[in-house]
């Protein structure tokens, strides 16, 4: 249809390219699961099928979009990062944000009668919005990645706290509120304690870490284990060598991809995949 009387609207599109060298977060929330969880009875504080199947459609759309690097997820929310060098949709943001967000609620609800096979779907469907966010420095991105995983310390500390007020300790929500205004997190422990005989560490990990899903290259090539160093050093072959570039996507989109439950915001995570900020 090039060059009909209607072509110029098309002038109206703003561009909305993120800015270059940047990593790129996009982070997506499902919309009302307040509502949405009461409806469907997750189990309070954490329902493990609801998780389970967030991880799920997280991983598919870590699969079918090799650019991402590594994402992170808690409750309802999941974040995911582009590599700094990454030029899919030529940076588009409106592009890069609609793609992930229809992706990963089609495989949510595709995934749904799986995690919940006694209570199918019924409208409202579950639905997720998105937004992009640029990091200049890995520094950065790391404090955004470690800001998630801290909100999701504090709000699982608080919720364990105060679902065990609730359906242990047999009080109201008001004054479960009430007894947790203006606590600190030893006093949430403690109250855990000595109240219920809940040790929180030993709460499990999905709950206290969140997760995290990443291409494991390790065990795509075993017995090939590269030092910290090496790895570094490829890093920068590979930005010198279009072959070397070739190969890593392919290498990239073979690996396997995995969901673990650890900290992210200590370096160790991040020092052991040297891949993942190279
Ligand atoms: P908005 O549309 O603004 O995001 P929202 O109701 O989704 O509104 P959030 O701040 O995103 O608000 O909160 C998510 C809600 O979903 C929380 O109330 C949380 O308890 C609930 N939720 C999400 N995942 C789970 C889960 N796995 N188990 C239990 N509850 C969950
Ligand atoms: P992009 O991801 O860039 O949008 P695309 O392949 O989706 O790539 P479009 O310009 O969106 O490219 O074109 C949509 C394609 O889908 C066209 O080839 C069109 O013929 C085909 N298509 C869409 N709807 C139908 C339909 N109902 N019947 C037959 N073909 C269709
Ligand atoms: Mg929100
Ligand atoms: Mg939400
Ligand atoms: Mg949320
Ligand atoms: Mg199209
Ligand atoms: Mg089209």
């Amino acid at each position: 249809m090039a060059n009909s009387k209607f072509e110029y609207v098309k002038n109206f599109e703003q561009p909305d390219k993120l800015l270059p060298n940047t990593w790129i977060v996009v982070r997506i929330d499902g919309r009302g699961f307040t509502k949405f969880s009461t409806k469907y009875t997750f189990s309070k504080p954490n329902d493990i099928r609801a998780l389970d199947l967030m991880n799920a459609a997280a991983k598919a759309v870590v699969t079918e979009l090799p650019e991402i690097t590594i994402a992170y997820g808690v409750s309802d929310e999941y974040s995911f990062v582009f590599h700094k060098t990454c030029s899919l949709f030529e940076r588009r943001s409106s592009k890069i944000v609609s793609t992930i967000v229809s992706t990963f609620t089609a495989y949510y609800i595709h995934y749904w009668s799986t995690y919940f096979p006694d209570t199918p779907l019924s409208p409202p469907l579950p639905s997720f919005d998105g937004r992009a966010v640029c990091y200049p420095s890995v520094q950065n991105l790391r404090d955004y990645m470690s800001w998630r995983q801290a909100d999701c310390h504090i709000n699982n500390l608080y919720n364990t706290t105060f679902w065990a007020l609730i359906q242990q300790g047999g009080i109201d929500a008001l004054e479960a509120e009430k007894m947790l205004k203006g606590t600190l997190a030893a006093d949430k422990n403690e109250i855990l304690w000595s109240k219920f005989n809940i040790n929180y560490n030993n709460e499990p990990a999905i709950y206290k870490k969140g997760s995290v899903v990443f291409r494991d290259y390790e065990l795509v090539q075993p017995g090939t284990h590269n030092t910290a160093a090496e790895v570094d050093q490829q890093a920068e072959q590979v930005q010198q060598s279009k072959n070397q570039a070739e190969k890593d996507k392919k290498s990239r989109a073979k690996a396997q991809v995995v969901i673990e439950h650890l900290d992210i915001i200590k370096d160790e995570f991040w020092d052991q995949r040297p891949w993942l900020l190279s």
